[in-house]
């Protein structure tokens, strides 16, 4: 097993292999160190996230094959982009790749049993790689989520435990069931975020070893948003780029607490309560690594914004017309190309990871 240690990001204190969060503080915890981007210790012959085992502080026990999703160029509306295909993971989600380091890492300490929350991909996700690795998940969603996405995790073998009332209450009752259980939780395990970083540096080696202008991405808790503002900036401190991309986030009018934050120069978001919004996988009321977040987009240059109900629906729909199916919180950030473009100019190379599959809302 690999020897690492993990720290809280708030108060310094350091933490167990298996906590969730901070004893001390309830702060989320991350790593104190992590090993060096080495170009030349990349797997050319794995073609999974795995080629990149040697910069990851996990050791690969099982795969689902997740990672290496295809980086498609397209176009809407005379916008040009490239979106990573993050929905052709093995359970049509970007949450694949966290799960896989997550679930890798609570394998090597005999996890037998593990409490998620999940308002659906992430509950697929943990469902599939627990039942793949023998370990029993309780999956909490809210009563109200998407019927197909329920049906997935109860397919994917996970226990379904249906909590009534807003985002929050699945939360609350999760975290009562983790004081006895394991939390694989792709909010707080500093195992998921680690995850999220290869999604930065196969869009590095797609593009011939460069970084794009910008990063365009939904964020919720900004899981995979924070994997690409650390997965680029160990390329910038491996001397492989010489600057990181500027990092856009994009949320719901229905959910905005990043964008308010932005907009009033606060270090932690307002608490917002959520109106009804098409994008259910980014109703997140309290993003849990809201302050990393902010620094990414004020450290980059990039900027947040938000988009309505009918501007989400059209870019999922334009999406569909090019041949991507996204769910509709994947066409968020697309629904914002106008205003970034107009903000980046028309030579901007720009990345928008599409994280969820529409196969999954079609029904
Ligand atoms: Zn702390």
């Amino acid at each position: 097993m690999k020897q690492v240690s993990l720290i809280c990001t708030e108060c310094g204190a350091a933490a167990a292999p298996l906590d969730w969060q901070c004893a001390v503080c309830d702060g989320p915890l991350d790593f104190a160190a992590y090993p060096a981007f080495r170009g030349d210790a990349i797997v050319a012959d794995d073609f999974s996230l795995w080629r990149y085992e040697a910069m990851l502080p996990v050791e690969k026990r099982m795969t689902l094959g997740e990672g290496l999703t295809p980086l498609v160029e397209t176009e809407i509306e005379g916008i040009r982009f490239r979106a990573k295909l993050e929905y052709l993971n093995p359970t049509g989600s970007y949450k694949d790749r966290g799960t896989a380091t997550m679930m890798n890492h609570l394998r090597a300490h005999g996890v037998r049993e593990v409490v998620e929350d999940s308002s659906g991909n992430a509950g697929a996700s943990v469902a599939a790689y627990a039942s793949a690795s023998g370990i029993h998940a309780r999956i909490f969603v809210p009563a109200s989520a998407a019927p197909s996405k329920k049906a997935l995790i109860a397919a994917f073998g996970g226990e379904l435990v249906e909590v009534p009332g807003s985002q929050h209450a699945k939360t609350e009752a999760c975290l009562e069931a983790a004081k006895t259980t394991t939390y694989a939780s792709h909010a707080w395990s500093p195992y998921f975020v680690l995850g999220q970083m290869t999604a930065a540096w196969e869009v590095w080696e797609q593009m011939r070893r460069r970084a794009p202008d910008a990063i365009v991405a939904a964020v919720g808790h900004g899981g995979l948003f924070l994997g690409f503002a650390r997965g680029f900036r160990r390329l910038r401190e491996a001397g492989l780029i010489e600057q990181e991309p500027r990092l856009f986030a994009i949320q719901s009018e229905g959910c905005d607490p990043i964008v308010r934050a932005i907009e009033t120069g606060a270090d932690v978001p307002p608490r917002v309560t959520p109106t009804q919004t098409v994008a259910d996988g980014i109703i997140v009321e309290v993003p849990v690594r809201a302050r990393e977040v902010l620094r990414a987009i004020r450290e980059t240059g990039g900027e947040a914004f938000r988009v309505g109900n009918e501007a989400i629906l059209a870019a999922r729909d334009k999406l569909l017309r090019r041949g991507l199916i996204a769910e509709p919180t994947s066409a968020v950030p697309v629904a914002a190309l106008v205003q970034i473009r107009a903000q980046l100019g028309a030579d901007a190379e720009i990345v928008v990871p599409l994280t969820g599959s529409g196969l999954k809302m079609l029904v």
